[in-house]
């Protein structure tokens, strides 16, 4: 039996097209914009690989009884600077880079096209460094992969635990040894979709008058005394550039209010403590309460080395980290994410409708409004808030 297609829990990671013996599969954008799969009935020839090798199927879970948990940071500024966590990414590319393997992540390709590539020099791999909020167009990539693997090479794949998950599930099902594969899985509460993020450029460069030319998700430069500073950094080709809070910036905005991810990502099947990777990596997100003193502000990672194959890497990754390990007890449970999948925004349906007959921006202020009794006690001026918190506290 083949996958069903119009499945809104479909992660949209593409694994299915690539499998299909027929090339019966591919992937189309729905009224939100999210790509499904969509099956030429012609082509198929009902083999069931689709089927098997999606994602939602998946039950090969590593256990967490065996996680070892740190927190770090890369020894140099400099790659902190250019991460969105401590660097551990760069830490674990650079031990299996210079132990042979060719590297896959997500990078921006042709105007900001988030998509998944492949890496044959450690030069290479700098472009697979810091999160892309959008989802990554993996579709071609796990063909490539298992081409690298039956040609003899050695393979280190980063992506989101869906895209990790998919990965292993069509090696499987294609019967490919995964001996000389390890999977890195980024800790993910959600994606929007490439077409919006496309939607929101267009819009700056028509009121800016210029291309955008640069574009960065979690920028570090904005405010040096905040831990990872949640800001973007856009710079046009007339040479203006912005540094937006998640507040101003109508992108930042509607990701962190959760305004538009993907259906899926709120019934995520790898929001639990058991990883589906070889490593997880995440930010370490409220490590002050368990370690006061320990506060580096330019990013902290949480690094998880969930099997044997990654405990060995253990001695190359911290010749250039500075990790200190943290209870696993501790770690599985310092996000929700490690228990259940992100709520979506109250107004996200209202966004998708408003979207059809106004501008990105415009949709994203209306429905992240904070509600009335909010807004009227903004309008009064802090010293008198104060005295009325007083008066209330009594
Ligand atoms: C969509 C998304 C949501 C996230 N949500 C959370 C969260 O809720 N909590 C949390 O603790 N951390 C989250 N992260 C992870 C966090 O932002 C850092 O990416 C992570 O901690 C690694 O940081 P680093 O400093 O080690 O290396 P970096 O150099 O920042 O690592 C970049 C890594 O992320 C991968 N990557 C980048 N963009 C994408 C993408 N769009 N799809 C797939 N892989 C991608 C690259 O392939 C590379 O492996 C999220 C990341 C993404 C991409
Ligand atoms: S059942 Fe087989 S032929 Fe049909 S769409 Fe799925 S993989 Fe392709
Ligand atoms: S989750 Fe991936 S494999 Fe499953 S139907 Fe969606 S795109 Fe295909
Ligand atoms: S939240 Fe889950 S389903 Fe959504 S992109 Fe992340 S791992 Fe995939």
């Amino acid at each position: 039996m083949a996958i069903k297609e119009c499945n809104k829990n479909c992660c949209g990671c593409g694994a299915c097209a690539d499998i299909c013996p027929k090339g019966a599969i591919s992937l189309k954008e729905d009224d939100e914009t999210f790509r499904y799969p969509v099956i030429d009935k012609e082509k198929c020839i009902n083999c069931s690989l689709c089927e098997k090798t999606c994602p939602l199927n998946f039950s090969n879970f590593q256990s967490y009884a065996s996680v070892k948990s740190y927190v770090g940071t890369y020894k140099s500024k400099d790659v902190i600077y250019d991460s969105s966590s401590g660097g551990a990414f760069t830490a674990i590319y650079q031990t299996y880079y210079r132990g042979g393997y060719v590297v896959y992540g997500a990078q921006y390709e042709d105007h900001f096209k988030v998509v998944h590539g492949r890496a044959e020099t450690e030069d290479e791999c700098k472009k697979f460094r810091k999160s892309k909020y959008i989802q990554s167009d993996t579709v071609g990539c796990f063909n490539k992969i298992e081409d690298d693997l039956k040609a003899g090479k050695k393979v280190l794949f980063s992506g989101v635990s869906c895209q990790c998950a998919a990965l292993i599930s069509y090696l499987d099902t294609k019967k490919v040894s995964r001996d000389n594969l390890v999977t890195v899985s980024i800790l993910c509460h959600g994606v929007p979709s490439q077409a919006l993020f496309d939607k929101y450029i267009k819009e700056e460069e028509e009121k800016e008058k210029a291309h955008v030319c640069e574009f960065r998700f979690k920028n570090k430069e904005a405010d040096r005394n905040k831990v990872n500073s949640r800001t973007a950094w856009v710079e046009f080709s007339n040479g203006h550039k912005y540094i937006r809070t998640r507040e101003k910036d109508p992108f930042l905005r509607g990701y962190y209010s959760r305004l538009f991810y993907r259906p899926s990502c709120a019934v995520c099947h790898f929001t639990c403590k058991e990883r589906v990777s070889d490593f997880t990596i995440a930010d370490a997100w409220g490590i002050e309460k368990v370690k006061p003193d320990y506060r580096p502000i330019e990013g902290v990672s949480l690094l998880l080395f969930n099997t044997e194959k990654a405990r060995d890497a253990f001695e190359t990754i911290k010749t250039v980290m500075d990790l200190e390990e943290v209870s696993s007890e501790w770690a599985l449970t310092s996000q929700r994410l490690f228990r259940a999948p992100t709520d979506m925004h109250r107004n996200r349906d209202k966004f998708f409708e408003l979207l059809k007959r106004t501008s990105f921006r415009k949709a994203v202020f209306e429905c992240t409004k904070p509600p009335l009794k909010q807004r009227l006690w903004r309008m009064i001026p802090e010293s008198i808030r104060g005295k009325l918190r007083s008066v209330v506290k009594g």
